[in-house]
């Protein structure tokens, strides 16, 4: 178990989570279109998308999460009216993570955001592999591919059990009344696409 140091690529933003390990939280690249827009968006795919398309997440509870520094700049971004928000820091667009609402116990928290000088240390498992692989820019090897039946039951058993915890307070992302920190910018995918 080991705690993670965060920080943003320019350093303005720094934080750190709880001790973690694998036995904790779920990491995963996610293949999704949604994660190739927002890093897009950012400007940012040649540093954060895989030679694939994917994202590397690592899945922990918010409240895990403490932001010790240049909390103003992070903004937010959602790809529909009821997308997920996506965080990042506005200072050097790097992507901090994704959340549901106030009542989500879970961000999936960026690598691109995790203090790569220091992850030797930390344990966050091996990826369990490459998800909504039809979306992937290049076909994926079947052996980088994550089993996605007990994928989602992993993942949806952990935001259960979070949330009874109520592990989705204190939250960085959410004041008390459940209302995000700053306003999030709606981007209109489809309107982005055509
Ligand atoms: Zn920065
Ligand atoms: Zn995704």
């Amino acid at each position: 178990m080991s705690e993670v140091n965060l920080k943003c690529a320019c350093g303005t933003v720094k934080g750190k989570t709880l001790a973690v390990s694998s036995r904790i939280g779920t990491r995963i690249t996610c293949c999704c279109d949604d994660c190739q827009v927002f890093a897009q968006f950012l400007g940012q795919e040649g540093k954060v998308l895989d030679q694939y398309g994917g994202t590397d997440i690592f899945q922990i509870p918010v409240s895990f999460l403490t932001i010790t520094e240049g909390k103003s700049e992070i903004a937010c971004v959602r790809l529909s009216p009821k997308g997920m928000h996506r965080w990042y820091a506005k200072c050097c667009n790097t992507p901090i993570g994704n959340t549901f609402g106030a009542g989500g116990p879970f961000i999936g928290v960026i690598h691109s955001f995790m203090d790569k000088s220091e992850m030797s240390e930390v344990d966050l498992g091996k990826s369990r592999g490459h998800i909504l692989t039809k979306f992937a820019k290049t076909p994926v090897p079947e052996n980088l591919k994550g089993s996605s039946l007990s994928i989602n039951f992993r993942v949806v058993a952990k935001i259960l059990s979070w949330k009874l915890k109520g592990l989705n307070k204190p939250s960085e992302f959410f004041n008390n009344n459940a209302e995000p920190i700053c306003e999030p910018q709606i981007l209109d995918k489809k309107a982005q696409n055509s």
